[in-house]
């Protein structure tokens, strides 16, 4: 299903907004803006899914609002199509050439523009689900580490403003190896498919956020809470997935499935996370492994 889209609609002519608007306004959300400044302004708060944008407009022309909205990281990515009565190829090439990804000639011919804009709406939405994939592991359907990295940044800028702490706890899943030689590969996968989804479901205050990092590991954030908080979360997710069950005959430590868990929490004080924290929790994954496995270690309090 296409969802409803956000389209910003540029012209300093009220009757062009209007006419656009009741063009477009069935399927789409619509914001308007009469000048270029109000553009930029309403393109940056509302980050809308494509721009319709008027070329003669006193002060800021079409011209000058593209160039802006390319400079800037928040609206770069925008698409804007130019909507002018300019219609020599010199104006078309030079509007192409700025960036824009359609020029369409006033006096218009409605249904065609109405087609038009639907066709691009539709390569965002494309574009749009291609990039959520590339951040999601394929066999879990949870983010995955690239995810991890982005998020990580965010989370630790967040809290390092609200200067709280951020907590980072690296998962292992004991002796999985010995499991994929037991029951196969493919029950393998269905227990790290299982795990993903109870550590999902463990974890789900605002800002607690799982990814899997990489082969039977995965990694949790848990932002806003001390460090007693943030292990006592963790044990329960410990015990969420040893609560299920999942047959393990030839383990050493329990006879179903468990994880090993290693955490830290620190309040983030440099501007990104160095190394630092990561390393820290995974000591800490090793301790656990090293003290027995089916259990959570955590680094001391700065
Ligand atoms: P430990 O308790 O010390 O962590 O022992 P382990 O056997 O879990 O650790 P080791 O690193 O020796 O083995 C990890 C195993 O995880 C080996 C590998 O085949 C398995 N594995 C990694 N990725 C996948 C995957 O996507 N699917 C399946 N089925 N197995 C995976
Ligand atoms: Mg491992
Ligand atoms: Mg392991």
């Amino acid at each position: 299903m296409i969802p409803t889209f956000t389209l910003l609609i540029v012209d300093d002519e009220k009757h062009n907004r209007a006419l656009l608007t009741e063009l477009l306004q069935g399927e789409n959300r619509i914001i308007l803006a009469k000048d270029g400044k109000q553009a930029l302004e309403r393109a940056r708060e509302h980050h809308p899914d494509l721009i319709l944008l008027d070329v003669l407009m006193p002060e800021m022309d079409g011209y000058a609002v593209i160039r802006a909205l390319k400079n800037d990281d928040l609206t770069r990515n925008i698409p804007v199509i130019f909507i002018t009565s300019l219609d020599s190829a010199g104006d078309e090439e030079r509007g192409l050439e700025l960036g824009a990804v359609d020029y369409i000639s006033k006096p218009f011919n409605p249904a065609i523009v109405r087609v038009r804009i639907r066709n691009h709406l539709e390569s965002v939405h494309q574009r749009r689900l291609l990039e959520q994939m590339a951040m999601l592991d394929s066999l879990t359907g949870i983010p995955n580490r690239r995810r991890f990295n982005e998020v990580f940044e965010q989370e630790w800028r967040r809290c390092m403003r609200d200067c709280v702490p951020l907590s980072l706890i690296v998962v292992d899943v004991d002796h999985f190896k010995i499991f994929n030689d037991t029951y196969g590969h493919t029950a393998g996968d269905e227990v790290l498919r299982r795990i993903a989804k109870t550590l999902s479901t463990s974890l789900r205050r605002p800002g607690d956020f799982v990814a899997r990092y990489g082969g039977e590991e995965f990694v949790i954030l848990l932002p806003g809470i001390d460090s007693e908080g943030a292990r006592n979360l963790s044990e329960h997710t410990r015990a969420d997935v040893e609560a299920e069950h999942i047959p393990h005959a030839m383990s050493e430590v329990a006879p179903w499935i468990t994880i090993s868990l290693g955490g830290a929490t620190r309040i983030p004080r440099e501007n990104a996370p160095g190394p630092e924290l990561f390393c820290l929790a995974d000591t800490y994954l090793y301790e656990a492994k090293h003290s027995g496995r089916n259990r959570v270690a955590w680094a001391p309090p700065a």
